[in-house]
C-alpha cells in the first residue's frame, strides 16, 4: 500500500460528569464532595486519511487544539507516516504559541502507523515490557469527609497496599496548614511501613521557598521516593529548584509543565531535577520518547505523566523509567476520566494486578478502541478541517 496521505481532520467534542466531585477553594483543583456532579468537557480528534487509515487521539483540553486553524493548510495532503518531519515544521511554527496541538497531532499519527503496520505502538518502538507497576496517585486533600486528614491518607494508602500497589502519591490540601502537610507526610510513612514507596506532589501549591522546604524535610525524615512541583512558580523555575535540591535530601521530580525536549534537558543540566518528566499530551509520543532517551544518556529515568493508554505504550518501551501514575484516585470517588472512553480499557483503583501492576493493551495504534458508540451518544461538538 502507497503510505497514508492526510485528508482531513475531526475534533469530537463531548461531555461527561463525574459523580461525587467538584473543586476546591478556588475553583480548580477536582476533589471529594459527596452529592455532587461535575460536568466534564473532553474530546477525541481523529486524523483520515486517502487509504481509510483514521488515527485518534482522546484528550480532555480542549485549549490543546486550538491552535489547529494556524497549521491546518499545512497537514492537509501530508504524508501521515512522516511524524518527525511533521514534529519538525510544527514545533518551529507554532513557537510563538508555546507548540500547542503539536502532541495531539503526533499522537493521533502514531495511531495512524500502529494501524498501518498493524501493531501496537510499542512494537514500533522496540517495546518488550508485558505489565507495568502503578502507584495510586490520589485526589488533592479534601474538606469533605474523604481524603480530609493525615488519618484518611493513612488508612488509603494502607488499603492500596493491600490491593497491590508497590507505591502511593499523595496531592495533598491545597491551602491547609504546613503542619497539617507535614503530619500528613510522617503518618503515610508510619503506617505503610518501609516497603512501599512514597511521593509528595503539591501540585504547585506551596507559597513560600520556606514552606516547600518544611515538607522537603519531612519528605527526607519519611524517606520519600520524590517530591514534585512544590512550589508556585508553576513549576518552571531552574533556579529555585536548584536552591532546594541543594537544601534536602528527597529526589525532586520536575518538568511536568515544561514543554518540548530542550528545556527539559536544560533542567537537568542545570541540577534542578532528579527525575524528568514526559508529558505525551504536552509533547506527543515522538517528544516523550527523545525525552527518555535523552534521560537515558544522563543516566536518569523518565516517569510519564498520567493515565492514558498511549501512556502505556511508551512505558512498555523504556528501561529508565518506574512507575504508571494511577490516578486520580480515592477510596469513595471514581477516577477522574470517563471509564466508558475505551472498549476492554480500564484506569482505576482496582484496575491493577494483586502486583500493582496493569497490562500493555496490544490492538494495533494506541492498543484499544475509542468507543464511538458513547462518544457520538455523549457529543456535543463537531468540527471538520478539510
Ligand atoms: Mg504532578
Amino acid at each position: 500500500m502507497a503510505d497514508p496521505k492526510i485528508t482531513s481532520l475531526e475534533i469530537h467534542q463531548y461531555e461527561y460528569s463525574l459523580k461525587d466531585l467538584g473543586r476546591d477553594y478556588n475553583g480548580f483543583n477536582l476533589v471529594y464532595t459527596p452529592g455532587n456532579s461535575l460536568k466534564m468537557v473532553g474530546c477525541v480528534i481523529r486524523i483520515l486519511t486517502d487509504k481509510g487509515i483514521t488515527g485518534d487521539f482522546a484528550t480532555g483540553n480542549f485549549a490543546e487544539l486550538s491552535t489547529i486553524p494556524m497549521f491546518w493548510h499545512y497537514l492537509k495532503g501530508k504524508p501521515a507516516l512522516q511524524r518527525e518531519r511533521i514534529n519538525d515544521d510544527i514545533k518551529r511554527a507554532l513557537r510563538q504559541v508555546a507548540r500547542i496541538g503539536l502532541a495531539q497531532i503526533d499522537n493521533a499519527l502514531w495511531d495512524i502507523a500502529g494501524k498501518y503496520y498493524n501493531a501496537p505502538i510499542h512494537k514500533l518502538l522496540g517495546g518488550y515490557k508485558k505489565s507495568l507497576p502503578c502507584y495510586a496517585s490520589t485526589y488533592h486533600g479534601d474538606e469533605n469527609g474523604g481524603l480530609d486528614c493525615p488519618e484518611a491518607f493513612s488508612e488509603f494508602a494502607l488499603r492500596c497496599k493491600e490491593i497491590g500497589y508497590p507505591a502511593f502519591k499523595i496531592h495533598g490540601w491545597s491551602n491547609a496548614p504546613i503542619k497539617k502537610e507535614i503530619a500528613n507526610v510522617l503518618g503515610v510513612r508510619e503506617t505503610v511501613g518501609d516497603d512501599m514507596d512514597l511521593m509528595l506532589d503539591p501540585a504547585c501549591e506551596l507559597t513560600t521557598f520556606g514552606n516547600a522546604l518544611k515538607v522537603g524535610w519531612a519528605c527526607d525524615e519519611a524517606k520519600f521516593f520524590w517530591y514534585e512541583d512544590p512550589f508556585r512558580d508553576g513549576g518552571i523555575s531552574q533556579f529555585a529548584h536548584r536552591k532546594l535540591r541543594q537544601l534536602i535530601k528527597t529526589p525532586l521530580l520536575q518538568t511536568e509543565h515544561v514543554r518540548s525536549l530542550e528545556p527539559h534537558i536544560d533542567f537537568a543540566i542545570a541540577e534542578a531535577t532528579d527525575f524528568v518528566r514526559g508529558d505525551v499530551g504536552y509533547d506527543g509520543i515522538t517528544g516523550v520518547m527523545k525525552l527518555a532517551h535523552a534521560a537515558e544518556s544522563l543516566g536518569i529515568d523518565i516517569e510519564f505523566h498520567g493515565a492514558n493508554p498511549t501512556v502505556r505504550q511508551c512505558m512498555a518501551s523504556v528501561r529508565n523509567t518506574n512507575y504508571y501514575e494511577m490516578g486520580l484516585v480515592h477510596p469513595n470517588a471514581q477516577i477522574s476520566h470517563p471509564s466508558e472512553l475505551y472498549i476492554d480499557y480500564d484506569d482505576s483503583l482496582e484496575a491493577v494486578d494483586s502486583n500493582g501492576h496493569i497490562s500493555v493493551p496490544q490492538k494495533p495504534g494506541i492498543g484499544v478502541e475509542i468507543n464511538w458508540e458513547w462518544v457520538n451518544a455523549n457529543r456535543t461538538n463537531l468540527i471538520i478541517y478539510e
